[in-house]
């Protein structure tokens, strides 16, 4: 099995290690990523449970460009089963926000040019619709007016 190693340390993710990469075309890159954390805490009991119940199909997680190429990371969220009420629970990582389809560092890096760049332009720039890049928008807007996050 190749090691990854060195695109794992170049991607600088925290929590997650590269299994594969994959090259699409001349401007696209996908590094699929394999999540390292070990447990879950159980949203009902609140115990920590180490056992790995399933592994979800993956889902297309997009990230900050690499060498030019727009990115995007195959993840496959893990489930937990929790010993004590036998829930599943899936894993929390540090990186992304449950359901959403991009890393926080790039919904960062999104919101950062909506402050001073048009939406169309970010759009256009990076191949998503206006409404996603309005989206991200919003959600940036509500996070900063938040009275914990208005100081930095
Ligand atoms: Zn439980």
């Amino acid at each position: 099995m190749p090691d990854y190693q060195l695109l794992t340390e170049l991607l600088g993710l925290p929590q997650v290690r590269v299994t594969h990469y994959e090259l699409l075309g001349r401007d696209r890159i996908r590094l699929a990523v394999e999540s390292t954390v070990e447990a879950a805490v159980c949203p009902d009991c609140q115990l920590v449970s180490f056992a790995l119940h399933e592994t979800s199909k993956a889902q297309l997680i997009r990230d900050l460009p690499i060498w030019q190429r727009r990115c995007w990371l195959p993840y496959a969220p893990r489930r937990f089963k929790c010993a004590t009420c036998q829930d599943t629970c899936v894993e929390r990582v540090l990186w992304r926000e449950p359901d959403w389809d991009y890393s926080i560092r790039y919904e960062q890096a999104i919101y950062q040019r909506t402050r001073r760049e048009p939406i169309s332009q970010i759009a256009e720039s990076e191949q998503l619709s206006e409404d996603i890049v309005q989206g991200i928008f919003e959600r940036g807007a509500k996070k900063h007016s938040t009275p914990a996050a208005t100081r930095s």
